[in-house]
């Protein structure tokens, strides 16, 4: 038996190739030869810490090429990769090692103090590795073999755990075995019409599935070269599209690349696709980019559990506010629920019903997770009998059966008994011209239960200017016209930007619980 995962994603053929795995910047480039050296490097390095099948390893470091590498090292090893968001902070770091129990841990030369008192790192070992390949961790490879015969892993064998970000209670470890990312990896090369000759544009971070897993293993899988960036930088951005011919990226990269003024169709002239998801792409966005570079974005919808589960087609019609169909091999329903006072029935939706009905989606096929780690009775929770994943995202289906992400369960405002659907309000919102984009929640009330409240950014960008008074006139002249009485914000406050956390998702959580004190 071979392992599972690095065989489908470095299978031998390709192992001696001298192409370039990441070209750009010219301080991380490496050939696919060396790529593979390193890891092999680092899986020995591994074996010299006792890291052995199934222990965790758990990775805390900017993004560089040594962080990738160790993922795939963890693999060959057949233990399990666990990166954490470097944003977290040494309290949140201890809850993911007592929740995980790591053999290893690997973060940032700096905090490797901070982390030595944390009561759950009594008996881990620590080591280093910094962006400038400096570290305790690469001290400890220096002189390991750069051959390494791979542990046999099989394709229901746990590869990596990720934490989700928890938006409601603690966060929640998601098992993927090997199929779960070999699989989808493999799906998406082939909708998305990757080839060696591509050169994807790489400016995620390497923690989350986006930019990790998504990004990555697409990118072994067709044996493509990264440009690969330390960060999204609009300017920085602009000069790298010039050469690629892809970019993955979340909605907010692209809303900064509009509006950047160096932007233009110039610099995309080698570019072939454009993908966008983790967070709702506005339609106004869509079309701004479609008018300005000729380049239809391509959006997606995926989490964490359930890796890909859905995309607007490649050869076909990107539809904006849309996130297309269900990938090859993935089952995709949308269940709406009724109450008719004695029973709750469950309706599946039909694509070609054309009733705007919302539902629930849910997910089956073999890239859904394999539960959460220690967590049994949650993992229950969140299977149907008949083993299909509940998302907590709400959908409809258009006419052509394409898929529009409604918002989360949790994020449903539910005034005076009714049901307000955030993004029904965002949107005659956000097509008022005076509008760059809006956050709609529901904030507590004594009357309501719950009211609709709106946060809008204006497009001029002065708040509390004249400017935000005639948006203001505007937007609820728009209202007035498009939404029902109880499906309007009784509050809109004007502020300067949103708050979203790295993957551009807007954290309504947060607004709720400002507002509704
Ligand atoms: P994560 O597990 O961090 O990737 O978050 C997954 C969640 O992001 C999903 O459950 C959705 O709520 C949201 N999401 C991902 N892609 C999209 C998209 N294209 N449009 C709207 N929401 C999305």
């Amino acid at each position: 038996m071979g392992n599972w995962l690095l065989d489908g994603l470095m299978p031998n053929r390709k192992l001696g190739r001298s192409e370039y795995f990441i070209s750009q910047p010219e301080q991380s480039r490496i050939t696919y030869i060396d790529f593979e050296k390193l890891t092999a490097k680092f899986a020995n390095g591994l074996l010299t810490q006792n890291v052995k099948v199934d222990d965790r390893v758990v990775v805390q470091a900017e993004k560089s090429i040594e962080v990738i590498a160790l993922y795939l090292a963890t693999i060959r090893v057949g233990a399990i990769f666990i990166p954490l968001n470097t944003a977290y902070v040494a309290t949140e770091v201890n809850y993911f090692i007592d929740n995980a129990e790591p053999i290893l841990l690997i973060c940032e030369p700096n905090k490797e103090e901070e982390y030595r008192q944390l009561d759950s790192a009594k008996v881990l070992k620590i080591l280093t590795l910094d962006a400038k390949s400096q570290g305790s961790w690469l001290d400890n490879c220096r002189g390991c073999s750069e051959k390494f015969q791979n542990v046999a892993r099989g394709k229901d064998d746990i590869a990596a755990i990720l934490y989700t970000s928890g938006t409601t209670g603690r966060s929640k470890g998601a098992m993927l075995s090997h199929d779960n990312l070999l699989s989808n990896a493999y799906s998406l090369v082939k909708l998305w019409q990757f080839t060696s000759d591509d050169v994807l544009l790489h400016a995620l971070p390497i923690y989350h599935t986006h930019g990790l897993f998504v990004a990555i293993n697409i990118a072994l899988v067709a044996g493509c070269t990264l440009n690969f960036l330390q960060r999204f930088e609009a300017s920085e951005v602009c000069d790298k599209l010039v050469g690629s011919t892809v970019m993955m990226g979340v909605p907010t990269f692209y809303t900064r690349l509009l509006e950047h003024p160096e932007f233009s169709s110039k610099q995309c002239q080698s570019m072939r696709l454009f993908i966008s998801g983790s967070a709702p792409l506005l339609a106004k966005d869509h079309q701004r980019f479609k008018k300005l570079t000729g380049h239809t974005i391509l959006e997606r919808y995926g989490m964490t559990e359930t890796n890909m589960m859905t995309s607007n087609p490649y050869f076909g019609e990107r539809r904006a506010g849309t996130v297309g169909h269900a990938i090859e091999n993935i089952d995709v329903r949308i269940v709406s629920e009724t109450n008719d006072g004695t029973l709750i029935h469950h309706n599946v939706l039909q694509p070609d019903e054309n009733s705007h009905k919302v539902g629930m989606i849910q997910v089956r096929g073999p890239s859904l997770f394999k539960g959460y780690w220690k967590m049994p009775e949650k993992t229950a929770e969140e299977f149907t009998n008949d083993g299909y994943f509940i998302t907590g995202d709400l959908a409809q289906y258009d006419r052509d059966g394409y898929i529009s992400i409604v918002g989360r369960d949790k994020d449903m405002i539910i005034s005076g008994g009714l049901n307000v659907y955030p993004i029904d309000v965002e949107n005659v919102i956000n097509a008022c011209s005076s509008v760059k984009e809006s956050a709609v929640f529901g904030v507590t009330d004594a009357d309501f239960g719950e009211v609709v409240m709106a946060i809008v950014i204006s497009s001029n960008q002065r708040v509390g200017s004249h400017e935000s008074e005639t948006a203001k006139s505007e937007i609820l002249d728009a209202i007035k016209e498009n939404l029902a009485a109880y499906k309007r914000p009784k509050k809109i406050l004007f502020l300067d930007q949103l708050p979203r956390n790295a993957m551009g998702k807007v954290q309504k959580k947060v607004l709720r619980e400002l507002y509704s004190s």
